[in-house]
């Protein structure tokens, strides 16, 4: 299974993302996630990205599609992979089919996940994760135990830099303007599927499951 899933930031991705890898067996592989951990440990690719995601505006397509071609050379990522937040541009489509080619695999799925912009304001805007152990949080849906505080680790939760209002607003203004041409390239390609990403968290799972699951 080599699935990519597209979808506004907050709309859900990364958590189906999580559980349909878990389910299949194979890597969740997400851009943000990536760079986020880079620029957490301060490394090279870290420090020259850290702008852009403090910023929520994308990172150069030849510095993420490096970080992503790395990643896919990885022995895990040879049984199929789940990209999340890869490609957003139609230059990552390209990256994409290039490293797609030279590893001799086709891309099974691709699968747009959607919900109107309120929703997903409300959603990230209350989003809280533990900087120790990355779990998420939400105010409304997913509380912590105790306020605040992680509930595996205890540390004290942040907000990401990224889902702060503002800068989400812009995160979604940046998704408008790029990242519909890459639905498009893949809906010529027939390989684009449609998800309602607004509904309950289970029911979403279980169509992403069904469609991509059908050969
Ligand atoms: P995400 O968690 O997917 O919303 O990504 C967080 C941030 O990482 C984005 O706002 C971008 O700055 C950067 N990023 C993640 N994936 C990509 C990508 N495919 N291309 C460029 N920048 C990216």
């Amino acid at each position: 299974m080599r699935v990519v899933l597209l979808g506004p930031p907050g709309v859900g991705k990364g958590t189906q993302a999580a559980r349909l890898s878990a389910l299949a067996g194979i890597p969740h592989v997400s851009t943000g996630d990536m760079l986020r951990e880079a620029v957490r440990k301060g490394s090279p690719l870290g420090r020259s990205v850290r702008g852009h995601v403090d910023g929520g505006t994308l990172v150069p397509d030849e510095v993420v599609g490096e970080a992503i071609a790395d990643r896919l050379d990885q022995e895990d990522a040879a049984a199929g992979f789940l990209l999340d937040g890869f490609p957003r541009t139609i230059e990552q489509v390209e990256i994409l089919d290039r490293i797609l080619k030279r590893l001799g695999v086709e891309l099974s799925a691709v699968v747009a996940l959607d919900a109107p912009d309120s929703v997903i304001v409300r959603r990230l805007a209350g989003r809280r994760v533990c900087p120790s152990c990355w779990t998420v949080y939400h105010l409304e849906s997913h509380p912590p135990r105790s306020a605040g505080v992680c509930d595996l680790c205890g540390s004290a939760l942040v907000q990401r830099t990224d889902d702060e209002e503002e800068v989400i607003r812009e995160r979604l203004r940046v998704y408008a303007e790029q990242t519909v041409a890459v639905r498009e390239a893949y809906r010529e390609r027939g390989l684009l599927r449609s998800v309602d990403g607004a509904g309950d968290a289970n029911e979403v799972f279980r169509t992403l499951r069904e469609l991509v699951a059908r050969p």
